[in-house]
């Protein structure tokens, strides 16, 4: 099915392979891993670049100061190197080892001083000897070194030299937005946060979900736009909101993706209202799926669903991850690198993000013709087109569920909802009863002619 060259989205659905999409994720990661990445700065610049190179990304610029709700942008922080030397000249921690050894947003510094003074500027985690924390300082002034456990504790005392060659300066905040057209000019929102260093999960999962799917999107035709962001987290969500109070109107529907590679199963976190119809969609998606799934309340902790769903945007925007930020161990360490991601896991969850769009893009409602009595199904040849047995008998119950709820109040999410029958046989029954006449489209429930 075309419409000017464009694909149907169900054709893009059936036609994925998640482990060769998620093969693809994982290698965008693998070239964005080295990227020395903060709220601000040419780490995150170079990695929206990269991503241009892909979709038709706008990049956004905000100077330094501008106010942007309750806050102001920060200075620009920018990082060519940093080290820790004994007096012997050699290098017991050297940024160009790993972007995460130096506190993200470190003030410059260089001197010497004893171990004893040194160790207040040194984050290690004794739990884990291997693994360098990923620490941050963004709104305090502040130096610092991030190292392995068994690195500190290798330091015998004596005079260490320390080189932090980074500036904070008046600069920019950037972003990147790019909106997929649909044919309503209602919106469906997509943010990921693009400020961590080598971090895999916590990051660059999300940012290579969400630049596939604009991708992907590129090439559906759609009923709705999709908002797609890739920001700084908190201040860039401020930032955003701040530039777009009038726009967010359009916003209808809004994931915030984060944390979609390891291994664990897929948790949703509902929006603030708990039951908007994004809610209900992943709901339904993960149920059917069959795999297994947490489901669980808004609260104000977690990525940028905080700032979406504060109480003067209450967006209906949640967020769909695999496990939580800060449920595993790996989370802000290291340990969260290339192997800590998974291709299938990936492949999995952008097959999971493929089927809610799906849902929001078919969601609708419709009204029975013949409310009367049952209509004769039979005398229809609406039986034919079914196979198995099983299959028959499902497909006839999600008939008889969609013509008796279709009385212009019940949406398919909502048949699908009280039928407990999955959403892609509610659909296939509702086409099919469209299709012989006894279902009309109620037009205003699509919300296309906006
Ligand atoms: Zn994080």
């Amino acid at each position: 099915m075309t419409d000017g060259g464009l694909v149907d989205l169900r054709e893009i659905q059936r036609r994925l392979i998640p482990e060769e999409a998620g093969a693809a994720m994982h290698a965008l990661i693998r070239e964005l891993y080295p990227i020395c990445r903060s709220i601000t700065g040419d780490g995150v610049r170079e990695t929206l670049r990269r991503i241009a190179r892909d979709i038709p990304l706008k990049i956004h610029e905000i100077p330094t100061g501008t106010r942007v709700l309750d806050w102001t942008i920060p200075k620009e922080w920018n990082i060519k190197g940093a080290y820790i030397k004994r007096s012997d000249g050699s290098k017991v921690v050297d940024f160009s080892d790993s972007n995460l050894h130096v506190l993200n947003y470190s003030a410059p510094v260089h001197e010497t001083l004893t171990l004893e003074k040194l160790r207040e500027h040194l984050s290690s985690m004794p739990e884990h000897p291997d693994w360098i924390p990923y620490r941050t300082s963004y709104f305090a002034e502040r130096w610092g070194f991030c190292l392995s456990h068994k690195q500190l504790a290798a330091m015998r005392e004596g005079l260490y030299e320390v080189r932090i060659d980074s500036s904070l300066s008046d600069g920019h905040l950037t972003y990147g937005e790019i909106c997929v057209p649909g044919r309503s000019t209602d919106e469906v929102l997509l943010s990921c946060h693009v400020c961590h260093p080598s971090l895999c999960n916590d990051n660059l999962s999300g940012i290579a979900l969400c630049a596939f799917l604009a991708q992907e999107l590129s090439r559906c035709s759609l009923r709705y736009s999709y908002r797609f962001l890739f920001i700084p987290g908190t201040i860039g969500a401020i930032t955003w909101l701040a530039r777009n109070e009038k726009g967010v109107e359009r916003i209808r529907h809004g994931l915030v993706v984060a944390g979609v590679g390891d291994a664990g199963a897929m948790t949703y976190k509902r929006s603030r209202r708990g039951d908007a119809e994004i809610d209900r969609a992943v709901a339904r998606v993960l149920v059917d799926s069959g795999d297994p799934h947490e489901l669980v309340d808004f609260s104000p902790h977690g990525y940028d669903e905080r700032q979406y769903c504060s109480p003067g945007f209450n967006l209906p925007v949640g967020s769909l991850t695999r496990t939580p930020h800060g449920r595993y161990a790996e989370y802000h360490t290291s340990a969260d690198g290339l192997d800590f991601v998974r291709p299938a896991s990936l492949g999995d969850s952008f097959a999971k993000y493929l089927s809610v769009i799906g849902v929001l893009e078919r969601n609708r409602a419709l009204l029975n013709r013949n409310p009367k009595g049952e209509p004769q199904l039979g005398r229809r040849g609406l039986y034919r087109d079914v196979g198995g047995h099983v299959e028959a008998r499902e497909l006839e119950s999600a008939m008889l569920w969609v013509l008796n709820l279709s009385d212009g109040g019940c949406s398919l999410l909502d048949i699908a909802e009280r039928s407990r029958l999955r959403f892609e046989q509610i659909e296939t029954a509702a086409g099919l009863l469209e299709g012989s006449g006894l279902l009309t489209e109620i037009a205003s429930a699509r919300g296309d002619a906006r």
